[in-house]
């Protein structure tokens, strides 16, 4: 705590820092993190979703020390063999025809390249977002996240339009009997008629009208960037076949979709490797970064060759993108995530970490929803308006205190989320559920 206080100056004001009283992390191993006193914490926030094969993991740092022993970089002028290794590793996770990868560091480089491919491809320059979308800080892709009113006020991203929050929750027209998946959680069965979701209907009505009406003459925008799931939001799911329907729509506009997968990628929601397949969307460019590389600085965007080769006309040029050491553990990620099976641990664990939250009986849970590692819940005051901010730090305070690390956000900062790395287990849960359950109650 001491040394926190006196080294907190060097950094800016600004600096996220998320507890009252700060740890300084110190060890990391699997699900767990340490700090310098030796306690013991329990890690269901991995970094921002970020620590997806669980930290420290002996496959990838023995991927990481052999690779560095050969060869740290040479910048994509030349080509090296891990690059080519990977590109193949990672596109063989795509359908057709997306299988064009270009290799970045961080998730805002990859949302910004994928908006260049897009305008490039399209020949036009106006985009969409949704509101409470986050998609990174460059200042480009700082105009499409949409997300409280912390933004500078020096230009940023413009030509950026923002679609309506399709939140089931939240959102104007409601829909939370029809959350995509899985509707069981707390007993939300699907009250509409097979293939028909009334609330989507009047979401997709909206973005509609949107493309009729807010482009210059017939040229729409270049295209739509869309989480599968909304992370930094809190969550939010949208209503049953939005996504797919979204995407169409613009595409039948000669517009993109974007699919942003930095949080819901790799195999996280559990029944499909990626966010979109899981809502059966089809996008025309993916970007990920994040689990990519399990905290290793990596970021990709993956697209067609069409829309790749339209590109060429340009130059690309990125000095760290695709260096030999990401490709390595982008590679040792991939391969620990199929030979561990984690993909089928976030199917599994998850649903009986959903159900678990599901059955606390709490008031202030207001709603607990999401797929896989992939979970919100939205606590509330007794007039069912998001919980004040001080009540939920003080929740999420204890928690800490009591061993377990999770995050927050939403626009309220009022939703806990929760995304520990994918190698979690059944009695991790039980630690979790308990600790959630008893902060609530003594800080509601
Ligand atoms: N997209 C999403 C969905 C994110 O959650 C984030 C980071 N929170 C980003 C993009 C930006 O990633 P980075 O911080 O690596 O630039």
């Amino acid at each position: 705590m001491q040394r926190v206080q006196q080294l907190r100056p060097l950094l800016p004001k600004g600096h996220v820092s998320y507890y009252k009283d700060q740890i300084l992390v110190t060890k990391g191993e699997g699900q767990f993190l340490f700090d310098q006193n030796g306690k013991k914490y329990l890690d269901f926030f991995g970094g921002i979703v970020t620590v997806s094969v669980g930290h420290c993991h002996p496959k990838v740092n023995a991927a990481l020390h052999e690779q560095s022993k050969k060869l740290w970089h040479t910048t994509s002028i030349y080509h090296t063999e891990p690059i080519y290794e990977y590109a193949q590793k990672l596109t063989a996770k795509f359908p057709d025809p997306l299988k064009v990868v270009y290799l970045v560091n961080s998730g805002s480089e990859a949302n910004d390249l994928a908006l260049a491919l897009a305008r490039n491809y399209t020949g036009r320059f106006d985009v969409i977002s949704m509101r409470n979308g986050y998609h990174g800080m460059t200042q480009t892709v700082l105009g499409a996240t949409n997300l409280g009113n912390w933004k500078p006020v020096y230009p940023h991203g413009f030509n950026i339009f923002k679609s309506l929050n399709a939140d089931p929750y939240r959102g104007i027209f409601g829909g939370d009997k029809c959350r995509d998946s899985p509707c069981q959680v707390r007993n939300r069965k699907c009250a509409c008629s097979p293939g028909k979701c009334e609330a989507a209907d009047k979401y997709i009505e909206q973005f509609d009208e949107m493309l009729l009406h807010d482009f210059s003459h017939s040229s729409g925008p270049a295209a739509f960037l869309i989480e599968s799931i909304q992370g930094v939001g809190g969550t939010v799911q949208y209503p049953k076949g939005y996504l797919a329907r979204a995407y169409k729509s613009i595409q039948s506009r000669g517009g993109l979709a974007i699919a942003d997968e930095v949080q819901t990628g790799f195999g996280r929601l559990g029944s499909h490797f990626w966010g979109f397949e899981s809502q059966s969307a089809m996008p025309d460019i993916v970007t990920m970064a994040k689990g990519i590389g399990n905290g290793f600085p990596l970021g990709a965007v993956v697209t067609t060759k069409e829309i790749a080769d339209a590109f060429n006309r340009s130059l690309y040029f990125n000095t760290y993108g695709g260096n030999p050491l990401a490709s390595a553990v982008g590679k040792a990620v991939l391969e620990v995530i199929e030979e561990e099976k984690l993909q089928e641990n976030s199917a599994n664990v998850g649903d009986y970490f959903l159900k678990q939250l599901d059955s606390l009986s709490e008031s202030a849970i207001g709603d607990v929803r999401g797929k896989g590692l992939m979970i919100g819940v939205e606590l509330i005051d007794e007039q069912g308006k998001p919980l004040a901010a001080a009540k939920t730090a003080a929740i999420f305070e204890d928690t800490k205190n009591k061993g377990l690390l999770i995050g927050k956000g939403g626009i309220h900062g009022n939703v806990l989320r929760i995304k520990p790395p994918m190698c979690i287990t059944k009695k991790d849960v039980d630690f979790a559920v308990d600790v959630i359950s008893k902060s609530i109650k003594q800080f509601k």
